[in-house]
């Protein structure tokens, strides 16, 4: 994850004073990336999770409690709340008497003024089974709403189980066999347990895909809810904590090593080869970026190349993903790590590491695409728009290849895999573990 640069901002909570936040979580908020819901499924930017530049711990020692707090507004200037059965605003001191109590279905708006009323903030919390609405969107738990110097913060409490209700519907399709619904909210479930940090953060998860993708209410399917429901309480572990998990879209045919992104080994985050992707969308891809685009982005790294000749993947790895890429110029030649390359361009063009080949011409009619990498998509296939000099690349999967396949995990359970199937094939020498009922 790169640095943007942005400072810390203390945020006064309570007693207490709350880090919104780490920087690299706040940069990514930041930066809200495309996430089209097509059927189910989020495309745009399906990069879930990208791993940052801080090695994950091999497990995290459970903490009590399985609430999670989820990042979902920001920088509003106020927001609408409403409940079927109403609702009331507390101080986040604790007092029991309501700043504010709102009748059922009845709508109040928040601004910094109402929030200012509390100690630094304040606590939402419905008035019977029903959910709270945040601009119209229902969410279940409680929300903790707090004034930053560019407006609002919304942040949702809730349970665990609850919170995985959420993603599912946003991270796969409702429709997936119920094998692959089950693996995920595991590890979701896993993932969003060891994302907890402490009161010093404002939040543990933000709702976007640099954690996982979060939806609410909105975003819930009987399926999905059935699956969470017959996982409950079940997370992977390693050596008795919980383990560090991690997801993608599509791995191309191979899973990636977690010491070929961190340096550094965990023995259950292991490159795999997997079968069960074969198919799916953006198990081979191509794209198209002229050279002046690719000048432009990557400016500070080409240094003197000048006009782009042939770009080359290069140094690659066991699981068929480069390394470096090789640029050649008029000026002269460089190297650029691929993880930093395809961060550049973009990961909806670049869409993962595992870049088989890339072409560069004067112009389209001069490239020769290989039909290999047509993406079996439905999608049209891309078309390269510019004339002029420019690039093509062809490649095999989406994301940075960490952890479960989706689409694998989806044709594993397709062809009769289980939950724990399907798991064991990922996070090799990682155990499914029964958290106790709090
Ligand atoms: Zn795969």
């Amino acid at each position: 994850m790169e640095d943007h640069g942005n400072s810390l901002n203390p945020v006064i909570f309570g007693r207490r004073t709350l880090i919104r936040g780490t920087v690299a979580v706040a940069a990514a908020f930041l930066v809200p990336r495309k996430a089209l819901a097509t059927g189910g499924i989020v495309e745009g930017d399906t990069d879930v999770m990208e791993p940052g530049a801080t090695p994950p711990p091999l497990s995290v020692r459970p903490m009590p409690g399985d609430v999670v707090r989820v990042l979902i507004a920001r920088g509003k200037p106020s927001v609408q709340m409403s409940a079927v059965d109403g609702f009331a605003v507390f101080d986040a001191m604790g007092s029991s008497t309501p700043i504010i109590r709102a009748n059922p279905g009845q709508t109040i708006e928040l601004d910094v003024n109402v929030v200012a009323r509390g100690s630094g903030g304040v606590f939402v919390e419905a008035a019977g089974d029903g959910p709270l609405r945040l601009d119209g969107r229902p969410y279940r738990g409680r929300f903790i709403v707090m004034a930053e110097s560019n407006g609002l913060m919304v942040v949702n409490q809730l349970r665990v189980d609850l919170y995985v209700l959420g993603v599912l519907g946003r991270e796969i399709s409702p429709q997936w066999p119920a094998a692959a619904l089950q693996a995920h909210a595991i590890v979701s479930r896993t993932y969003a347990l060891a994302s907890r940090k402490d009161a010093t953060h404002a939040y543990d998860l933000v709702a976007t895909t640099a954690d996982q993708v979060y939806g609410g209410m909105t975003a819930e399917s009987p399926p999905g809810n059935d699956a969470v429901y017959q996982t409950r309480g079940r997370v992977l572990s390693y050596n008795g904590g919980i383990a560090s998990v991690y997801f993608h879209s599509c791995c191309g045919g191979h899973t990636e090593d977690a010491a070929a992104v961190w340096g550094r080994d965990i023995p259950y985050l292991q490159g795999v080869p997997d079968p069960y992707c074969a198919g799916a969308p953006h198990y081979r891809w191509r794209s198209y970026v002229t050279t002046a685009d690719l000048r432009q982005r990557l400016s500070t790294q080409l240094g003197g190349v000048g006009e782009i000749n042939r770009l080359q993947p290069s140094d690659i790895d066991a699981s068929g993903r480069a390394k470096i890429i090789t640029v050649e110029g008029e000026g002269g030649q460089c190297e650029i790590p691929a993880h930093q390359f395809r961060m550049r361009i973009g990961t909806s063009l670049v869409r993962s590491t595992l870049i088989h080949r890339i072409q560069v011409a004067n112009g389209p009619d001069r490239l020769q695409p290989d039909p290999a990498y047509d993406d079996p998509a439905p999608a049209p296939p891309t078309e390269p728009l510019a004339r002029g000099p420019l690039a093509m690349l062809e490649g095999a999967g989406w994301g940075h290849g960490v952890g479960m396949c989706q689409w694998g995990a989806r044709g594993l359970a397709l062809k009769g895999g289980t939950a724990e199937q399907i798991l064991g094939l990922y996070f090799r020498g990682a155990s499914v573990m029964q958290l106790g009922r709090a």
